[in-house]
């Protein structure tokens, strides 16, 4: 069997064609874009591209970058303060913090910070427990992508097997709610697994979100089987000596075993920012309709001093 090519690239930017429609409306009836606001601490290469990337899909779409660049030596009281600030802005519609952050700042301290109904990462305890009591919150990113390319494959989950590689907070954990909400029989594996390629060869749907280059190969993939991968590695070319980017699943080893597929790059990585535009505009959306749930669940976590002010 030859697996068809997942083109993430093409799906990310049929999406964003499709927020770009909905942003005109808005401003059009409204006279306000939607705005995001993404934090970036420090000097890490690969965060400032990221935050390049961002910035620039947010303004093509025709919502508003608001861009805040910190020195290194910010501390975690400043930023905190810059957090509150955003938080009460009316015209700023998702923060976005740029992770890793220096070692002087508690990450969790900052994303306990952002309001829940702006939190357009998914990764504030609330939304985190919305994921999973199948509540309306924000999804993270990269999962919420990664779902999309599912169902592009196929629209119904129901009953399928979907073993997860990888359980971050960040990846696979989310994507493994996601599945479960689909209705998958749902695997988690992980570095203390036991007999990985057997676990990974059950699965009618397999997603690699572990940060090991080529870990899965043919005897992970059961034929036939839907194989997303979200990897993203930097290696080393052995012949052309140039580096390049590679993903958690040996492609050429897996193309002809499984039904679908996802490069990398080309992937998985163009719906993350894709997604995190999405979820913009969905809290947007959500603003038009007035008071949310979630800041009523924020005051409660503030009045009783789980939130600092
Ligand atoms: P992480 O380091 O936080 O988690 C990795 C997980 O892999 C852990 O849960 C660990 O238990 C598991 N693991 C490690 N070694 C293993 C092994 N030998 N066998 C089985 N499981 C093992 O990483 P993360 O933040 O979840 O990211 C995972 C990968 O996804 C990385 O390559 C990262 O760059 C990539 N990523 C891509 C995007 C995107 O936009 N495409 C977004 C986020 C992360």
């Amino acid at each position: 069997m030859k697996a068809s090519l997942i083109d993430g690239q093409a799906i990310a930017a049929a999406l964003r064609e499709d927020l770009a429609r909905r942003v005109s409306h808005h401003v059009a009836a409204r006279n306000r874009k939607p705005g995001l606001a993404v934090v970036l601490v420090g000097e890490d290469p690969a965060s400032q591209v990221y935050v390049a990337a961002k910035a620039k899909q947010t303004v093509e779409i025709g919502m508003r970058s608001i861009e805040h660049r910190l020195v290194t030596e910010t501390t975690e009281a400043e930023l905190l303060a810059l957090i509150d600030r955003l938080n009460r802005d009316e015209t700023v519609d998702g923060i976005l913090v740029q992770f890793p952050l220096p070692r002087q700042i508690n990450p969790d301290h900052v994303i306990d910070a952002i309001a829940p109904s702006k939190d357009v990462d998914g990764l504030h305890p609330i939304n985190v427990g919305r994921l999973a009591s199948g509540g309306m919150g924000f999804v993270p990113c990269t999962p919420r992508g990664s779902l999309k390319l599912i169902k592009g494959v196929r629209r119904d989950l129901s009953g399928l097997h979907a073993v997860v590689v990888g359980r971050s907070n960040l990846v696979g954990k989310p994507i493994a709610q996601l599945l479960l909400a689909e209705n998958c029989t749902v695997t988690i594996a992980h570095s203390r697994t036991r007999d990985l390629a057997g676990t990974c060869r059950q699965a009618d749907i397999l997603v690699a979100a572990v940060g090991r280059p080529k870990l899965i190969g043919a005897a992970h993939v059961r034929p036939g089987a839907i194989v997303i991968d979200v990897g993203i590695n930097r290696i080393t070319d052995g012949e052309t000596g140039k580096s390049r980017l590679v993903g958690d699943v040996d492609f050429d080893a897996v193309k002809d075993i499984a039904s679908a597929i996802t490069p990398v790059p080309r992937g998985v990585g163009p719906m993350t920012i894709a997604c995190l535009l999405e979820n913009t505009l969905e809290s947007y959306e959500r603003r038009l309709g007035n008071a949310s749930r979630f800041d009523v669940a924020t005051d409660w976590l503030r009045n009783s001093g789980n939130i600092q002010p």
